[in-house]
C-alpha cells in the first residue's frame, strides 16, 4: 500500500492537521483537527479522498478546534481519541484546568487503544500511547510514518508543565515507543517540519 500525507497548518497555533491517504483506493483519514478546517476541507476536496475517520494525538484545543467544522463537511465519522481524553470530545470538557473548553460535544466517539489497531477503509494504523505531554496522547504509526501530535516534534519535544503533564512519562515514551524505531522512520509532528526518527536521535537536544 502506498500512503500519501499532506499537511495543512493554521496560523494562530501553527497546528498542523494530517490528511493520510492510501493512493489506491482514496481511503483517508485526518489527523488533528487545527483551528482553520477549511483548508482541510479543501484539500480533501482537492484529492477527491474519501475521508473514513478523524483521529486525534490529544485534545489541545489547537488540535480539536476544527473539529465541528471538519464534521459538518464530511458528515458524522468517527472521531477516535485515547480513552483518557475521551471525555473532552464526548462532553465537550476542557483538556487543561489552565484552559477553557476547546470543542463542543461530538457523537461518534471511538477509542484508541494501545496495541489495538485502528482500521478504517483501506488503512490500518498502530496506536502508541505516548503520553506526558496530555495523558492520552497516542502516536499513530501506519507503514514508515509516525504521526507523533505533541510528543515529539523536529528538534525539540512537547511542554510537559501543565496540572496534567508529566515531564518523566513523556521521555519515557519518545525513548521507548518512538527513538526505538529504524532511523528512516519519518516523523509527522503536531508543529512544524517533519523529520526522521534517525535525526532526532542523533540531535534533538532535549532527548541527550
Ligand atoms: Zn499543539
Amino acid at each position: 500500500m502506498k500512503v500519501r500525507v499532506q499537511a495543512t497548518a493554521d496560523r494562530q497555533f501553527a497546528t498542523n492537521s494530517y490528511l493520510v491517504e492510501d493512493e489506491e483506493t482514496h481511503d483517508a483519514v485526518v489527523i488533528d483537527a487545527n483551528l482553520e478546517p477549511e483548508l482541510m476541507v479543501e484539500l480533501v476536496d482537492e484529492r477527491g479522498a474519501n475521508v473514513k475517520a478523524i483521529l486525534l494525538t490529544h485534545t489541545d484545543v489547537d488540535h480539536v478546534g476544527g473539529l465541528p467544522g471538519l464534521l459538518e463537511a464530511f458528515g458524522s465519522i468517527p472521531v477516535a481519541v485515547h480513552d483518557s481524553e475521551r471525555n473532552v470530545v464526548v462532553e465537550g470538557k476542557p483538556l487543561r484546568r489552565e484552559f477553557g473548553a476547546s470543542t463542543g460535544p461530538t457523537e461518534n466517539v471511538v477509542s484508541l487503544v494501545e496495541g489495538e489497531p485502528f482500521r478504517d477503509g483501506s488503512l490500518t494504523f498502530e496506536v502508541l500511547h505516548t503520553p506526558g505531554h496530555s495523558p492520552g496522547g497516542v502516536t499513530l504509526q501506519i507503514g514508515d510514518n509516525l504521526f507523533t501530535g505533541d510528543a515529539l516534534f523536529a528538534g525539540s519535544i512537547g511542554r510537559s508543565d501543565f496540572a496534567n503533564s508529566d515531564a518523566a512519562s513523556l521521555l519515557e515514551g519518545i525513548n521507548a515507543k518512538l527513538l526505538s524505531q529504524r532511523d528512516e522512520m519519518v516523523v509527522y509532528a503536531g508543529h512544524g517540519p517533519a523529520t526522521t526518527i534517525g535525526r532526532e536521535r542523533r540531535t534533538n537536544p532535549f532527548l541527550r
